[in-house]
């Protein structure tokens, strides 16, 4: 066994008495899991903090409501559109264009709601 581990297995020991928790991430460099020292995550083979890949997705979460209402907007103003142009036309073939035009609309409306509810 070379130096090195032996340092890492008594590093490894001593994080876990002094209460650090063992992950199942593992640290994208060498692939030892990750330990959660103190509210930080170290992988102890490198010695260093890791950052894990669930903060991005924390980033994106606080991102997506904005980038859905905006959406929700467009499709509120487009369904209004239609409306407007439903109301105009007696040509069948139109209204059955512009009826499944809004009724996609809403389909996804809903599911921008439904995944704001989630994230929001
Ligand atoms: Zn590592």
């Amino acid at each position: 066994m070379a130096a090195g581990s032996e340092d890492y297995l008594k590093r490894m020991s001593d994080a876990l008495r002094s209460g650090a928790k063992m992950l199942s991430e593992i640290c994208p460099v060498c692939s030892s899991p990750i330990f959660q020292i103190d509210n930080e995550l170290w992988c102890l083979r490198c010695e260093r903090r890791v950052v894990k890949v669930k903060e991005e997705d924390e980033a994106m979460a606080a991102f997506t409501p904005y980038v859905l209402t905006r959406l929700e907007g467009v499709i509120a103003s487009k369904i209004d559109e239609l409306s407007a142009l439903l109301s105009k036309t007696a040509d069948p073939q139109e209204v059955l264009h512009i009826t499944q035009a809004i009724d996609g609309l809403l389909e996804t409306l809903a599911k921008s709601r439904k995944l704001g509810g989630e994230t929001r």
